[in-house]
């Protein structure tokens, strides 16, 4: 089998047309998850077509990237998982300065900080979006993504190309 060799994908049809995958990674990961759930129930046998085997790429480069920035806790380690610390009105909190390494220690401390609050960790992973249904509360988790893996500024198509195809192949 020939390895998948990843190009920026542009959808041709449909009501995202001119839009690309690795643009909406940041402003729709939802739908891309939609996406490849149904093309996987499409495609039932071995054959994948362009967009199956973009978006398999694609979600797993989400789940692999790696932050840049340094736990604030120990400032050894890079970040790993940040906390999302609830109000009583189902609001929620989230900081530079509550995300910690795969330490338990750093974890501890952001737990020591926050006592009475609700707490829920979640990795610096795409998938982590998920967990919010809001496209408000997910924006502002995206900006602390972006701020994890070093992305200033407007995503563009390349620039998002290149953040998920080169965290990816430096593992190799
Ligand atoms: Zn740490």
């Amino acid at each position: 089998m020939v390895p998948y060799n990843p190009d920026i994908y542009v959808f041709q049809s449909g009501k995202r047309t001119g839009q690309t995958p690795v643009v909406l990674m940041f402003q729709d990961y939802g739908i891309l998850r939609w996406m490849l759930s149904r093309v996987r129930k499409e495609e039932a046998g071995s054959f994948k077509n362009d967009l199956h085997l973009h978006l398999e790429w694609l979600i797993n480069a989400g789940e692999e990237v790696e932050p840049t920035q340094n736990c604030p806790i120990c400032k050894e380690r890079k970040v790993r998982s940040f906390a999302v610390r609830w109000g009583h009105a189902g609001d929620f909190s989230i900081d530079r300065d509550y995300t910690f390494c795969e330490k338990e220690e750093c974890k501890q401390e952001i737990q020591a900080f926050s006592y009475d609050q609700g707490l829920t960790f979640l990795p610096f992973k795409f998938s982590s979006l998920l967990q919010f249904r809001k496209g408000g509360d997910r924006k502002r988790i995206v900006n602390l993504l972006k701020w994890a893996f070093g992305i200033e500024g407007r995503i563009t198509r390349e620039r998002a190309f290149h953040f998920f195809l080169n965290n990816l192949t430096v593992q190799e």
